[in-house]
């Protein structure tokens, strides 16, 4: 990270042990709040700035679910592979893994004579909970 001079000022520090700490999937407005309460001067700039360099990095990985958000959580190398429930309705996003799923898709690439380097697998729809409202 030094070497993608990423300043280690306090204010930065900060961010990264909040965003390493905190709940996965977080938008930058999310991460701008938990800060906050340690550090009122931090601005979001500052916060935008520093996930960038994460992402840059490939500490952090950015996601994006439909609601135009940008979202991030740690990436597969610091944390293990899963996908996607994103619940339209909440917004809950529910993380699974799926050796099945997984052993799948390398299937499926081989047939095409693909090296996958990456995937996402998401399903989009409406979760447990909200099903019960309208119902
Ligand atoms: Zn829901
Ligand atoms: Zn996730």
């Amino acid at each position: 990270m030094a070497k993608k001079g990423l300043r280690s000022t306090a204010q930065r520090r900060l961010i990264v042990d909040t965003f390493f700490e905190g709940a996965s999937h977080m938008t930058i407005e999310d991460l701008l709040t938990e800060v906050r309460v340690r550090d009122k001067g931090i601005g979001y700039a500052t916060v935008y700035r520093t996930l960038k360099l994460l992402a840059e990095c490939g500490v952090a990985s950015e996601r994006r679910f439909g609601d135009g958000l940008s979202r991030y959580e740690l990436a597969d190398d610091a944390k293990s592979h899963h996908d996607h429930l994103i619940c339209v309705a909440c917004g809950t996003i529910v993380e699974f893994e799926e050796p099945k799923i997984e052993a799948l898709q390398d299937e499926i690439a081989s047939r095409y004579g693909f090296h996958v380097t990456s995937h996402k697998h998401e399903m989009y729809g409406t979760c447990g909970d909200c099903q019960k409202k309208v119902s």
